[in-house]
Protein backbone atom coordinates (compact mmCIF):
# COMPACT_ATOMS: atom_id res chain seq x y z
CA UNK A 1 0.00 0.00 0.00
CA UNK A 2 1.37 3.68 -1.05
CA UNK A 3 1.15 6.75 1.47
CA UNK A 4 -1.68 7.79 -1.37
CA UNK A 5 -4.21 4.64 -0.15
CA UNK A 6 -3.39 4.91 3.46
CA UNK A 7 -4.13 8.56 3.20
CA UNK A 8 -7.57 7.22 1.56
CA UNK A 9 -8.17 4.76 4.24
CA UNK A 10 -7.43 7.25 6.93
CA UNK A 11 -9.84 9.60 5.79
CA UNK A 12 -12.37 7.48 5.00
CA UNK A 13 -12.83 5.72 8.80
CA UNK A 14 -12.36 8.82 9.61
CA UNK A 15 -16.00 10.05 7.93
CA UNK A 16 -17.01 7.18 9.65
CA UNK A 17 -16.38 8.04 12.97
CA UNK A 18 -13.84 5.06 13.05
CA UNK A 19 -10.32 5.93 15.84
CA UNK A 20 -9.03 2.52 16.08
CA UNK A 21 -7.82 -0.35 13.29
CA UNK A 22 -6.93 -3.40 14.21
CA UNK A 23 -4.35 -5.33 12.38
CA UNK A 24 -5.86 -9.22 11.89
CA UNK A 25 -2.48 -10.70 11.99
CA UNK A 26 0.99 -9.29 12.55
CA UNK A 27 3.85 -9.47 10.06
CA UNK A 28 6.49 -11.88 11.04
CA UNK A 29 9.07 -9.10 11.06
CA UNK A 30 7.25 -6.90 12.94
CA UNK A 31 9.38 -4.24 14.38
CA UNK A 32 8.43 -0.84 16.92
CA UNK A 33 8.43 1.16 13.65
CA UNK A 34 5.76 -1.33 11.38
CA UNK A 35 3.61 -2.86 14.18
CA UNK A 36 1.76 0.34 14.07
CA UNK A 37 0.61 -0.04 10.16
CA UNK A 38 -2.58 -1.53 9.58
CA UNK A 39 -1.71 -5.22 7.16
CA UNK A 40 -5.29 -6.10 6.47
CA UNK A 41 -8.06 -3.04 5.60
CA UNK A 42 -11.29 -4.30 4.85
CA UNK A 43 -11.66 -2.29 1.38
CA UNK A 44 -12.98 1.15 0.86
CA UNK A 45 -16.78 2.09 0.13
CA UNK A 46 -16.55 1.85 -3.66
CA UNK A 47 -18.03 4.83 -5.62
CA UNK A 48 -21.66 3.82 -6.28
CA UNK A 49 -21.88 2.01 -3.61
CA UNK A 50 -24.71 -0.21 -3.15
CA UNK A 51 -26.63 -2.77 -0.61
CA UNK A 52 -25.60 -5.52 -2.84
CA UNK A 53 -21.83 -4.62 -3.12
CA UNK A 54 -21.72 -3.98 0.46
CA UNK A 55 -23.31 -8.09 0.86
CA UNK A 56 -21.25 -9.38 -1.65
CA UNK A 57 -18.07 -7.69 -0.20
CA UNK A 58 -19.02 -8.96 3.38
CA UNK A 59 -19.06 -12.72 1.88
CA UNK A 60 -18.25 -15.29 4.35
CA UNK A 61 -17.05 -12.89 6.63
CA UNK A 62 -14.03 -13.66 8.87
CA UNK A 63 -12.89 -10.06 9.82
CA UNK A 64 -13.30 -10.44 13.40
CA UNK A 65 -13.51 -13.30 16.06
CA UNK A 66 -17.29 -13.29 16.34
CA UNK A 67 -17.28 -15.07 12.63
CA UNK A 68 -16.30 -18.43 15.21
CA UNK A 69 -19.53 -18.71 16.71
CA UNK A 70 -22.09 -17.50 14.07
CA UNK A 71 -24.05 -20.02 11.99
CA UNK A 72 -25.51 -17.25 10.09
CA UNK A 73 -24.45 -13.48 9.04
CA UNK A 74 -27.37 -11.78 9.69
CA UNK A 75 -27.25 -8.00 6.91
CA UNK A 76 -30.06 -6.37 7.35
CA UNK A 77 -33.68 -7.00 6.11
CA UNK A 78 -36.50 -4.55 5.04
CA UNK A 79 -37.10 -1.80 2.49
CA UNK A 80 -33.50 -0.46 1.25
CA UNK A 81 -35.47 2.72 0.38
CA UNK A 82 -36.79 3.01 3.71
CA UNK A 83 -36.69 6.50 5.24
CA UNK A 84 -36.66 4.89 8.25
CA UNK A 85 -34.08 2.65 9.73
CA UNK A 86 -33.71 0.84 12.79
CA UNK A 87 -30.56 -0.21 14.77
CA UNK A 88 -30.18 -3.15 16.68
CA UNK A 89 -26.46 -4.44 18.85
CA UNK A 90 -26.41 -7.71 16.99
CA UNK A 91 -28.37 -11.18 16.31
CA UNK A 92 -29.51 -13.05 18.78
CA UNK A 93 -30.00 -17.32 18.04
CA UNK A 94 -33.04 -17.15 16.31
CA UNK A 95 -31.23 -14.14 14.35
CA UNK A 96 -28.19 -16.51 13.93
CA UNK A 97 -30.38 -19.47 12.99
CA UNK A 98 -32.71 -17.55 10.33
CA UNK A 99 -29.62 -14.97 9.03
CA UNK A 100 -33.01 -12.12 9.41
CA UNK A 101 -32.52 -9.39 12.43
CA UNK A 102 -35.51 -9.20 15.03
CA UNK A 103 -37.10 -12.08 14.31
CA UNK A 104 -37.49 -13.91 17.95
CA UNK A 105 -39.08 -12.57 20.38
CA UNK A 106 -37.74 -9.09 20.98
CA UNK A 107 -38.50 -8.99 17.09
CA UNK A 108 -42.15 -9.52 17.65
CA UNK A 109 -42.09 -6.79 20.13
CA UNK A 110 -40.02 -4.79 17.45
CA UNK A 111 -42.80 -5.50 14.94
CA UNK A 112 -46.31 -5.16 16.85
CA UNK A 113 -44.58 -2.09 18.27
CA UNK A 114 -44.14 -0.41 14.61
CA UNK A 115 -47.41 -1.72 13.27
CA UNK A 116 -49.23 -1.27 16.35
CA UNK A 117 -47.98 2.59 16.70
CA UNK A 118 -48.21 3.20 13.21
CA UNK A 119 -51.64 2.34 12.49
CA UNK A 120 -52.81 4.51 16.27
CA UNK A 121 -51.35 7.24 14.67
CA UNK A 122 -53.07 6.80 11.51
CA UNK A 123 -49.23 5.90 9.60
CA UNK A 124 -50.09 3.08 7.04
CA UNK A 125 -46.69 1.46 7.30
CA UNK A 126 -45.94 -2.39 8.14
CA UNK A 127 -42.23 -3.65 9.37
CA UNK A 128 -41.66 -4.72 5.54
CA UNK A 129 -41.91 -1.19 4.84
CA UNK A 130 -38.78 0.02 6.60
CA UNK A 131 -35.00 -1.16 7.03
CA UNK A 132 -33.57 -2.91 10.10
CA UNK A 133 -29.89 -4.08 10.70
CA UNK A 134 -27.22 -3.94 13.38
CA UNK A 135 -23.72 -3.13 14.10
CA UNK A 136 -22.16 -6.12 13.99
CA UNK A 137 -23.56 -8.78 11.87
CA UNK A 138 -22.64 -11.95 13.80
CA UNK A 139 -24.31 -13.22 16.98
CA UNK A 140 -21.87 -12.40 19.74
CA UNK A 141 -21.39 -15.66 21.78
CA UNK A 142 -23.97 -15.59 25.12
CA UNK A 143 -25.31 -13.08 23.77
CA UNK A 144 -23.02 -10.60 25.60
CA UNK A 145 -22.27 -7.09 24.24
CA UNK A 146 -20.07 -6.50 20.95
CA UNK A 147 -16.57 -5.54 21.89
CA UNK A 148 -15.06 -2.58 21.23
CA UNK A 149 -12.97 -3.72 18.00
CA UNK A 150 -16.08 -5.92 16.31
CA UNK A 151 -17.72 -3.02 16.11
CA UNK A 152 -15.42 -1.25 14.93
CA UNK A 153 -13.96 -3.64 12.25
CA UNK A 154 -17.83 -4.66 11.38
CA UNK A 155 -19.03 -1.01 11.64
CA UNK A 156 -17.75 -0.65 8.00
CA UNK A 157 -20.85 -2.19 6.71
CA UNK A 158 -23.13 -0.50 9.00
CA UNK A 159 -21.64 2.64 7.72
CA UNK A 160 -21.71 1.71 4.26
CA UNK A 161 -25.14 0.19 4.57
CA UNK A 162 -26.86 3.84 5.90
CA UNK A 163 -24.69 5.90 3.86
CA UNK A 164 -26.52 3.83 1.25
CA UNK A 165 -29.91 4.13 2.01
CA UNK A 166 -29.70 7.78 3.83
CA UNK A 167 -32.78 7.72 5.77
CA UNK A 168 -34.65 10.62 7.22
CA UNK A 169 -34.23 9.11 10.92
CA UNK A 170 -32.46 6.32 12.43
CA UNK A 171 -33.62 4.76 15.33
CA UNK A 172 -31.17 2.90 16.99
CA UNK A 173 -32.13 0.14 19.75
CA UNK A 174 -30.43 0.28 22.82
CA UNK A 175 -27.54 1.72 24.47
CA UNK A 176 -24.69 0.03 22.21
CA UNK A 177 -26.50 1.25 18.94
CA UNK A 178 -27.12 4.13 20.72
CA UNK A 179 -22.92 4.32 21.70
CA UNK A 180 -22.05 3.22 18.01
CA UNK A 181 -23.18 5.85 16.35
CA UNK A 182 -23.44 8.78 18.29
CA UNK A 183 -20.35 8.49 20.22
CA UNK A 184 -21.84 9.33 23.32
CA UNK A 185 -21.33 7.67 25.97
CA UNK A 186 -24.00 7.85 28.09
CA UNK A 187 -26.74 4.79 28.98
CA UNK A 188 -29.79 4.21 27.27
CA UNK A 189 -32.03 5.17 29.96
CA UNK A 190 -30.04 9.17 29.46
CA UNK A 191 -30.01 8.98 25.90
CA UNK A 192 -33.93 7.73 25.20
CA UNK A 193 -36.48 10.02 23.90
CA UNK A 194 -33.49 12.49 22.81
CA UNK A 195 -32.39 13.34 19.16
CA UNK A 196 -29.10 12.72 18.27
CA UNK A 197 -26.88 13.14 14.55
CA UNK A 198 -25.35 10.41 12.55
CA UNK A 199 -23.47 12.17 9.64
CA UNK A 200 -26.48 15.00 9.65
CA UNK A 201 -29.11 12.70 9.81
CA UNK A 202 -31.03 12.40 13.12
CA UNK A 203 -30.76 9.44 15.26
CA UNK A 204 -33.51 9.12 18.01
CA UNK A 205 -32.58 6.71 20.89
CA UNK A 206 -34.67 4.05 22.22
CA UNK A 207 -34.59 0.76 24.48
CA UNK A 208 -34.11 -2.61 22.98
CA UNK A 209 -37.10 -4.50 22.60
CA UNK A 210 -35.57 -7.25 24.70
CA UNK A 211 -35.04 -4.93 27.42
CA UNK A 212 -38.64 -4.29 27.12
CA UNK A 213 -39.79 -7.97 27.36
CA UNK A 214 -38.77 -8.08 31.15
CA UNK A 215 -42.14 -7.83 33.21
CA UNK A 216 -40.91 -4.88 35.33
CA UNK A 217 -40.22 -2.90 32.70
CA UNK A 218 -43.90 -1.36 31.68
CA UNK A 219 -42.71 2.38 32.17
CA UNK A 220 -39.97 1.97 29.81
CA UNK A 221 -42.36 0.36 27.64
CA UNK A 222 -44.30 2.92 27.45
CA UNK A 223 -41.46 5.86 26.94
CA UNK A 224 -40.48 3.57 23.70
CA UNK A 225 -43.79 4.10 22.35
CA UNK A 226 -43.12 7.79 22.80
CA UNK A 227 -40.23 7.67 21.43
CA UNK A 228 -41.57 5.56 18.21
CA UNK A 229 -44.33 7.93 18.39
CA UNK A 230 -41.68 10.88 17.57
CA UNK A 231 -39.45 9.02 15.17
CA UNK A 232 -43.09 8.01 12.80
CA UNK A 233 -43.96 11.66 12.92
CA UNK A 234 -41.03 13.08 12.38
CA UNK A 235 -40.68 10.68 9.44
CA UNK A 236 -43.96 10.40 7.85
CA UNK A 237 -45.93 13.31 8.56
S1 LIG B 1 -19.36 -9.54 12.94
FE1 LIG B 1 -19.05 -8.43 11.01
S2 LIG B 1 -16.83 -8.23 10.79
FE2 LIG B 1 -17.21 -9.81 12.34
S3 LIG B 1 -17.18 -11.72 11.16
FE3 LIG B 1 -19.31 -11.04 11.28
S4 LIG B 1 -19.68 -9.86 9.40
FE4 LIG B 1 -17.45 -10.05 9.68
Amino acid sequence: MDAEQLRQYLEFYQDLGIKTLYRQAAPAIATAATAAIPMELPPLAPTGDTILKIVEDIGDCQRCRLSKGRNKIVFGVGNPESPLVFVGEGPGADEDAQGIPFVGRAGQLLTQMIEGTAKKEGIEILRKDIYICNVVKCRPPENRNPEPDEMEICGQFLHRQLSVIRPKVICALGGVAARALTGHKEGVTKMRGKWFKWQEIPVMVTYHPSYLLRPYNQEAKREAWEDLKKVLHYVYD
